[in-house]
């Protein structure tokens, strides 16, 4: 059977790893609006960056026109330890969905930050070393980024705070845990260390914290200190070019073993990196009228930035004090409901994906949480791997196609980003396992307080 021909991993050697990111802004027809300095309203320059992020990031940041950008060989060498990742035939699901489809998933969960965002975090901080910087600070929600970013700075020798949504400290204790294991100073945000933390918490001594508060704490602690600046897991444009490493593996590994061009790529979407890492490529491909494929994002129905979102200049983060981009947004003040557990949490989505969802090359599609895990447990029990509650926005989307494609007898070829492991959301699970799990749609009035936090510009 054809079917048997392909192996389980489509396994890609070490020096098969892509030697260069791929810039996908190079093949856009129209780039994404330029960010905003919000105190003149003009275009930022690298000068107004530059005081904030490290450089050479600011650099790739700006560059809109180099399609591949070589990843510098100190970097590679961090790459080779964990990369390839691994790209798996969903047999067992195909099997036990009864499609006709080809399902395959690219697995980010093979290191200790069980995510997709060490690719980036290496490699802002490889830069930042090289530059001679002695310090970084973020922000985490969740925490797969603190822990992403606590490893990259242990291993290039770099000092690092990291600032985390209050609530979600409480709720990861092992998260905080490893952060502060890899040599990470973690603080609660809102905290007393910052003037935006201390007006915040006088506004609401009982608030949880917010990703778009500790953003505000970790720019202004950046900003305050010497040989130090801020870094960001998502969002930003140099973050999705690191994280094109993925899309360009699996284009080599599919190119490798002779499987065609996938007819369905599908991630979920928080701030957009690992969907639009996993797309660039092939998105490219589409730009350019080479391909049919169809791109799918997944976000919460709670937390709903492209599906019910506007297309406006936002500030990214609840302390207004960074660059306006124009995005997909639910405005900066908006807050996702506590009973929320699934992640993605962010306001904002972005400028890129925006860009490309806006002019129609990619599809966007909200879910409700318990759906979600309903689609991460059938997931587990049959490929093995219990996913990130993250990931398995992406599951749900990749199941329904599935069984669509069962219903009309097609044989697609699906492909989905596993970006993460769940080991650190076993409370969600829990609470999905006792039916406590609650589903959260907000309501228009709920959203309309968001747009009303809207710059006017
Ligand atoms: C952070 C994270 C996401 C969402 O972030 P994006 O920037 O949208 O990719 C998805 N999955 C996992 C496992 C994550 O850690």
């Amino acid at each position: 059977m054809a079917k048997n021909k392909i192996p389980a991993r489509l396994h890609l050697d070490e020096d098969e790893i892509p030697k260069a990111w791929y810039n996908v802004r190079a093949d856009m027809k129209e780039k994404h609006e330029p960010f905003l300095h919000p105190g003149t309203g003009k275009p930022c320059t690298a000068r107004d960056l530059e005081g904030v992020f490290c450089p050479s990031l600011v650099k790739q940041e700006l560059d809109q026109d180099t399609r591949l950008i070589p990843i510098p060989d100190g970097l590679l060498e961090f790459y080779r330890s964990m990369r390839p990742s691994p790209l798996i035939r969903a047999r067992f699901l195909e099997e036990y969905l009864g499609t006709p489809a080809e399902i395959y998933y690219k697995f980010e969960g093979n290191n200790t930050s069980g995510s997709h965002k060490l690719n980036s975090a290496a490699a802002q901080v490889y830069y930042a070393k090289q530059e001679g910087l002695t310090s970084l600070t973020t922000e985490t929600g969740a925490g797969q980024w603190g822990t992403a970013l606590a490893m990259a700075c242990a291993f290039y020798g770099v000092k690092l705070t990291v600032y985390m949504v209050k609530i979600s400290s409480e709720q990861k204790p092992y998260r905080k845990a490893v952060i502060e294991t890899y040599g990470a100073n973690l603080i609660p945000s809102p905290s007393d260390t910052t003037e935006i933390g201390k007006k915040i918490l006088a506004a609401d001594p009982n608030t949880g914290g917010s990703l778009g508060c500790a953003i505000s704490e970790a720019i202004e602690t950046a900003v305050k200190t010497d040989k130090c600046r801020y870094v960001l897991g998502s969002v930003l444009d140099h973050v999705i070019l690191h994280q094109s490493i993925i899309g360009q593996e699996c284009k080599a590994a599919f190119q490798k073993y002779g499987v065609a061009t996938p007819d369905i790529i599908i991630g979920c979407a928080g701030g957009g990196s690992n969907l639009g890492g996993l797309i660039s490529p092939f998105i490219g491909d589409k730009i350019k009228g080479n391909s049919a494929t169809r791109f799918i994002a997944v976000e919460p129905a709670s937390c709903p930035s492209m599906t019910r979102g506007r297309f406006a200049y936002d500030f990214g983060d609840t302390g207004r004090t960074t660059p306006l981009l124009k995005m997909y947004t639910l405005g900066s003040g908006f807050m996702p409901s506590a009973n929320h557990a699934g992640g993605l949490r962010y306001h904002g989505m972005s400028p890129i994906i925006s860009k490309l969802y806006r002019d129609g090359y990619i599809e966007a599609r909200a879910e409700e949480q318990t759906a979600v895990f309903d689609a991460a447990v059938k997931f587990a029990k049959v490929e093995g791997i219990l996913p990130a509650p993250e990931s398995a926005h992406a599951i749900k989307a990749a199941i329904d196609e599935a069984v669509e494609c069962k219903r009309t007898d097609e044989k697609k070829t699906i492909l989905f980003g596993l970006t993460g492991t769940g080991y650190f959301d076993l409370s969600a699970y829990i609470s999905y396992n006792n039916k406590t799990m609650t589903d959260y749609i907000p309501s228009d009035a709920e959203l309309q307080k968001g747009f009303d936090s809207l710059p006017n510009i």
